[in-house]
């Protein structure tokens, strides 16, 4: 049996969860990122996995509806990525007697993991710029479906829409959570970056990597080890945060992204509202502001739910838009990423990233001398 290649698996984990004789395994590869390997004694060849892989869950046309919104609860939006709804979302989910299922940080790893109670949501909360591990979450959400207990499920726009084909189609006791996403970074480069780091060589306590101490506009990586010690860096010194941003650390698949449209088989699509204060002045307090994308009667039931606790106000979606191009448009210079992962095997995460940079700049220039020599002819 033989699944996706490189350019196109998302490593949604969908094949391990199909697989019925559990011969489907998630390992790294040499970039660090998550693969399918098939055992191919064990494998049955019954094509289940193939036939989910190349499926897209179906998502007739719909009206989509775009807000703007913060949690009123200062502290709690500080700890959230950008305003808090996912925690209220859950919580909402957690009041019925339901499941969440997010993403934690085990060690220096992002899991998928579900919570059951109130007081064990913070570790789920804000985002972990790296691919999770997804494990068997699938089979488990359709275990607490089928004894008809709520359950929220939250991740990328592939995760969401792997779930979905996996429970073949949508269940009334499930809610979905995805993002608007920028790509997922490789978990080796992370370990790597915490290895070159003083600090990365303590056991760490917490890591936060969207902190809003110097503001949200202007966030930062921080962590806090066992015995006290705490690291802070913002986005633009941030070696990690920064070959991030640069897509240079992001999975191969993320380049040609099927999932960039507005219109989602999620029930919420959940981003950030940057530039709000260009479209009402007074939202700039820098602690935060939620792009909430309703995409069904559900989300929008839930999202009616929360109001009490939250600001919002409808917003126009192509204006909105304008300030947040990854829900449409997948990064593009795939050429740089692969450099940095040539680099990385031999230098550091910041090097790798200059050698990078460099070699553009060495092609910049190339051109334009290029360009000026034609127009001298
Ligand atoms: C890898 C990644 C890339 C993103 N890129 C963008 C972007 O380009 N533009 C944009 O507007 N927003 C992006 N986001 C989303 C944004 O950062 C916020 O997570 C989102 O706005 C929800 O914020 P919140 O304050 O409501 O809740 P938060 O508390 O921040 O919600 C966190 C939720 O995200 C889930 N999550 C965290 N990390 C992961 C992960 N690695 N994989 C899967 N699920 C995860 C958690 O389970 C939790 O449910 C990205 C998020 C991630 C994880």
């Amino acid at each position: 049996m033989k699944l996706r290649d490189k350019e196109t698996c998302t490593g949604c984990g969908l094949c391990v969860n199909v697989c019925p004789n559990g011969c489907i395994k998630m390992k790294r590869d040499q970039e660090g990122f998550y693969f399918p390997v098939i055992h191919q004694q064990q494998c049955l060849d019954c094509g289940l996995c193939k036939k989910a892989c190349f499926d897209m869950a179906s998502n007739p046309k719909k009206e989509v509806r775009v807000y703007a919104a913060y949690q009123k609860a200062v502290e709690r939006r500080l700890k959230a990525s950008s305003g808090g709804i996912f925690e209220l979302l859950a919580e909402e989910v957690l009041n019925r007697k339901g499941v969440v299922f997010g993403v934690k940080m085990e060690g220096l790893k992002a899991v998928h993991t579900h919570i059951e109670k109130k007081q064990e949501l913070e570790p789920l909360l804000g985002s972990k710029y790296m691919q999770s591990d997804v494990g068997c979450s699938y089979q488990q959400v359709q275990v607490f479906l089928k004894q008809k207990r709520w359950v929220l499920f939250s991740g990328t726009p592939c995760q969401v829409d792997a779930l979905i084909k996996y429970l073949g189609g949508k269940s009334p006791y499930l809610l979905t959570v995805d993002f608007i996403c920028h790509g997922v970074s490789s978990p080796n480069v992370f370990e790597k970056y915490m290895s070159e780091h003083k600090i990365g060589h303590e056991k760490i306590n917490q890591i936060s990597f969207r902190d809003k101490t110097e503001g949200w506009n202007c966030f930062s990586m921080a962590m806090t080890t066992e015995n006290g010690q705490v690291y802070r860096e913002n986005m633009h010194k941030d070696s990690y945060l920064q070959s991030f941003l640069k897509n240079m650390n992001l999975r191969l698949s993320c380049f040609n992204c099927a999932f960039r449209t507005v219109d989602r088989v999620s029930d919420v699509t959940l981003g950030d509202f940057w530039e709000c204060e260009n479209i009402w002045s007074d939202w700039k307090d820098d602690k935060g502001y939620s792009l909430v994308f309703i995409q069904s009667e559900k989300g929008k039931m839930f999202f009616d739910i929360i109001q009490e606790a939250i600001v919002s106000k409808e917003a126009n979606i192509e204006k909105v838009l304008t300030y947040n191009q990854s829900m449409l448009v997948s990064p593009w210079d795939q050429y740089s990423r692969d450099l940095f992962f040539k680099y990385i095997q031999k230098e550091t995460v910041e090097k790798s990233m200059m050698k990078v940079e460099k070699e553009g700049l060495h092609k910049k220039i190339g051109r334009k001398w290029w360009k000026i020599c034609r127009k001298i002819k």
